[in-house]
């Protein structure tokens, strides 16, 4: 979405998502999508048995073509609905420029700009 020339995202950081599924629930019911259908869908890696004898699990929630980032709420000054409901409060909704600089300070950090 663009808003005064600038490109909007999603920023999320996968290394804290707990794999809850809320944000697929949230968007899903938010935006009324039929079954099967999906504005953000969570991506599972692992699990993976690592050197120390742990399991690793990585999940990240990829935002699809349906996704139109919550533009309605966005409009009157809300979040959209699944940055609202993270569970683990980790997606940022901002403009790309500043979303890209926030990705300079950590890593396993992807962003999105579905429009
Ligand atoms: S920004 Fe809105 S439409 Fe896009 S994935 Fe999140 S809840 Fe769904
Ligand atoms: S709501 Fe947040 S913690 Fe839960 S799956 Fe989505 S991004 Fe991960």
């Amino acid at each position: 979405m663009s808003k005064n020339n600038e490109r909007y995202g999603l920023l999320i950081d996968y290394d804290f998502c707990t794999g809850c599924h809320t944000c697929e629930a949230a968007c899903k019911v938010e935006h009324k999508l039929a079954y099967g259908q999906w504005g953000i869908k969570l991506a599972q890696d692992g699990p993976r048995k690592l050197e120390n004898g742990r399991y690793e699990f990585v999940y990240v929630p990829i935002p699809t073509s349906l996704c139109d980032l919550c533009e309605d709420l966005v409009k009157v000054g809300k979040f959209p609905t699944c940055v609202a409901h993270c569970q683990a409060d980790v997606m940022t909704y901002g403009p790309v420029k500043e979303l890209a600089k926030k990705m300079a300070d950590k890593p396993k950090m992807v962003l999105f700009a579905p429009r």
